[in-house]
């Protein structure tokens, strides 16, 4: 029977390279930092989401180190048998009071969280309107779900009054407004004040996936609801534990006490996987900790970001605006994909470590190089991440 199998998977694996799609992994041989070593070498990594620099953090692998020798190694147990001790209680409370929600839940990673909450709270009778550039894990979540469903083009604000007034023409009973609060691909912030008045008008729900966000953006890192000064507007708030918050593993959802209540009782990747691991709720609790007892590592990571852009303008470059640690350089054009490419991999022999993205993963003529700063990049490590920019340009021309 496989024979027939491998051969057609043969045949689309070559498609992929074909296509020239295929991902490869380049194996990391240390911990993961600003300046790491791989197979090929060493290199600065400006690719991670290790945005406040936590996931060598000192601090945070001695809280992991030391939940080993309290707490054990795994839990072998779902939450709801035997899989709860006090620290995932605790990490819960903490993690909705620094979201400034009423509770939250943790899920294995925020793929589940958001793959687990909308067939909670949405039914056939219900809609979900959900921003085209939303996380595939919201895409995915929302298609387990039997509600209705509506997209708007990307943060625009005409697009989703349209699909509200769409959704309450169909009879929807509950709305739920989802997005995003920071854009990966582009770095770009969700219109949450313009997104709450419209929910408001129409009595619809707002959630917020802040993955790229939770920890950094806003005055004191509470996430892309503070920046827009809508904190106690938002009604459920996703987010992962694997970027800024130490970046080991786990999501959860922080909401409304109903809500959490309710997903104790039904989401399914809750029930049905393992509980997070007690030296990763230990080392996140510490994370979430220096985050928000500490804002020297957002300050760092301002000035790192301000400074790359500064730089990258000044020798010429395109970039997206903005503010986020996440700064797109844009290759234009036709040969644009080509381009960009070429530059992440002259950049790489000369040791610096960035990502090129093009179609389809982001619309065409819009290739990029997407550079990601992290509190724990140097002055030094910035410029010489500016150098090979500038380097690599020439080489490519
Ligand atoms: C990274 C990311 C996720 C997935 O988080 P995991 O905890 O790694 O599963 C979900 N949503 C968004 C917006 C993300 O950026």
């Amino acid at each position: 029977m496989y024979a027939d199998v491998k051969d057609q998977l043969a045949q689309e694996l070559a498609q992929i390279e074909a296509d020239g799609l295929t991902k490869t992994e380049r194996q990391i041989t240390t911990p993961q930092s600003a300046h790491i070593a791989t197979t090929a070498g060493e290199a600065l990594n400006f690719c991670a989401n290790n945005y406040l620099g936590l996931a060598d953090h000192p601090e945070v692998v001695g809280a992991a180190r030391q939940a080993l020798d309290e707490w054990g190694f795994g839990m072998a147990s779902v939450r709801f048998i035997c899989g709860t001790q006090t620290q995932h209680r605790d990490l819960e409370r903490a993690i909705a009071d620094f979201t400034g929600m009423e509770d939250s839940i943790l899920f294995p990673s925020c793929f589940d969280a958001n793959g687990g909450i909308f067939e909670v709270i949405c039914g056939p009778e219900d809609a979900i309107i959900s921003d085209q550039l939303n996380h595939a894990s919201i895409i995915d979540g929302v298609r387990l779900s039997k509600a209705q469903r509506f997209r708007y083009a990307n943060r625009d604000m005409e697009d989703l009054r349209t699909q509200l007034e769409a959704a309450r023409e169909a009879g929807a009973r509950r709305v739920l407004v989802v997005t995003d609060g920071a854009f990966s691909m582009d770095g770009y912030l969700a219109p949450l004040e313009q997104i709450c008045d419209l929910a408001e008008e129409f009595g619809a729900m707002v959630m917020v996936d802040d993955s790229h966000a939770t920890g950094f953006v806003g005055a004191s890192g509470r996430g892309s609801h503070e920046a827009c000064g809508v904190v106690d507007r938002i009604d459920i708030m996703t987010g992962t534990l694997g970027k800024a918050l130490g970046g080991g593993s786990g999501g959860y959802v922080a909401a409304h006490t109903e809500i959490v209540e309710l997903l104790k009782q039904r989401a399914r990747p809750y029930l049905f996987s393992n509980a997070v691991a007690p030296s990763v709720v230990a080392g996140s609790l510490k994370a979430l900790e220096i985050a928000r007892d500490s804002d020297e590592p957002r300050a760092q990571l301002r000035r790192n970001a301000e400074r790359f852009r500064s730089l990258m303008e000044e020798a010429g470059f395109e970039l997206l605006p903005g503010e986020h640690p996440i700064v797109p350089v844009m290759f234009a054009g036709e040969d644009g994909a080509r381009r960009a490419s070429q530059v992440a991999d002259a950049m790489l022999e000369r040791g610096v470590y960035v990502i090129a993205f093009s179609y389809p993963v982001v619309p065409k003529g819009q290739a990029r190089i997407r550079v990601q700063l992290s509190a724990s990049h140097s002055e030094e490590d910035v410029r010489a991440c500016v150098d090979a920019f500038v380097a690599a340009r020439d080489e490519v021309g």
